[in-house]
């Protein structure tokens, strides 16, 4: 959902479809902000592209809906809507909300989107500041979804004040989840730079994916086989601010106010692809002490991968290693 880059390339697809029968084509794109890969694997290249072309419509539409970069999208307008006064959200928005209201409870308010406000007095989405006290002060109390008074039924949002809605932690994985809908059981994969999802009746085998070194986020250190659902990643990017040479991370602990300090990458696997990016997110901002255990207790599938000296260590949970088998 950035103008800017992000290219957190944490994943990229390497492998691909069997069968004899089926082609595999592909598509590079630039949307989103990222550098975009689609493929499918098709009877014949035409019914592949045509595949795609419904894919990145799919995608297009979903970045109109979401993102803030775009004036018009109706994220934005959200955002300008004011105070005290019911915003109507569409059914298909809607949806997503009700999802991002069930993610920002389950992970005790990691995840939370509403912190448009924090993330501006951090400038995080242009060069990166230190904000004066008073002005994090300030962006902190108009931080939070308690901020918005969301009304499933009449499907309405109403802003408690000058509250504004980051996508940054769900709009790739919502994107995912609408091009899920549309394809139905074709053979498909999406990768959003920084996360993939996959669908319809693959290759047995899955899609070869993979999570890039935590500092090095353009090498491969690790491959799984993606079978279904979508795997997002969480780590460094170049959105992280750097201030007189100290990195401070672009994903913030909404329950402080301050930038998450782990410094690693955590990965997380979902069925569904606004989970996977949401819980990403929420557990880089618990960190491998907190987040592991959270995991674990909840059946969650996720592996961080942990700077030390010169290594990595591996922190990964029994759900992850279930799904993917040992990993190193
Ligand atoms: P990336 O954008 O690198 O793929 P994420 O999916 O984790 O990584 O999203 C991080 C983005 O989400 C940040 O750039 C910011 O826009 C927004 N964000 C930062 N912290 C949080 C948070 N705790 N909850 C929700 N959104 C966040
Ligand atoms: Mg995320």
């Amino acid at each position: 959902m950035k103008a800017v880059a992000v290219l957190l390339l944490t994943s990229c697809a390497a492998a691909a479809a069997s069968g004899a029968a089926s082609t595999l084509v592909t598509r590079d794109v630039y949307l989103m902000g990222t550098r975009a890969r689609l493929a499918t694997a098709a009877p014949t290249r035409d019914q592949g592209l045509a595949t795609l072309a419904t894919a990145l419509d799919v995608l297009e539409r979903a970045e109109q809906d979401l993102s803030t970069w775009r004036e018009s999208s109706a994220i934005s307008g959200l955002n300008r809507h004011p105070v005290g006064v019911p915003w109507h959200a569409g059914p298909t928005l809607c949806r997503t909300f009700d999802e991002v209201w069930r993610w920002h409870a389950a992970t005790g308010g990691a995840f939370d989107p509403a912190i448009g406000r924090l993330l501006a007095a951090w400038d995080v989405h242009g060069d990166g500041a230190i904000p004066a006290p008073d002005v994090r002060v300030r962006a902190s109390a108009a931080s939070g979804l308690a901020l918005l008074a969301f009304d499933r039924t009449a499907c309405t949002l109403t802003r408690r004040g000058d509250v504004a809605v980051d996508v940054g932690a769900f709009g790739k994985g919502e994107a995912l989840d609408r091009v899920e809908a549309a394809l139905g059981n074709v053979s498909w994969m999406v990768d959003l730079g920084g996360q993939i999802s996959v669908g319809g009746a693959g290759p047995a085998e899955g899609w070869t994916v993979a999570i890039a070194h935590p500092r090095r986020r353009d090498q491969p250190y690790l491959h799984v086989q993606l079978r279904d659902g979508s795997l997002a990643t969480s780590g460094g990017s170049e959105r992280d601010i750097t201030v007189d040479g100290v990195r401070i991370a672009h994903i913030f602990d909404p329950r402080t106010g301050w930038p998450a300090s782990f410094d690693g990458s955590v990965t997380v696997w979902h069925r569904r692809g606004l989970a996977a990016d949401a819980l990403s997110t929420a557990l880089f901002v618990m960190g491998p002490e907190e987040g592991l255990p959270w995991a674990e207790s909840h059946g969650f599938a996720a592996i961080y991968l942990i700077p030390e000296g010169g290594t990595v260590r591996l922190a990964v949970s029994r759900a992850f290693r279930e799904r993917f088998g040992a990993v190193q």
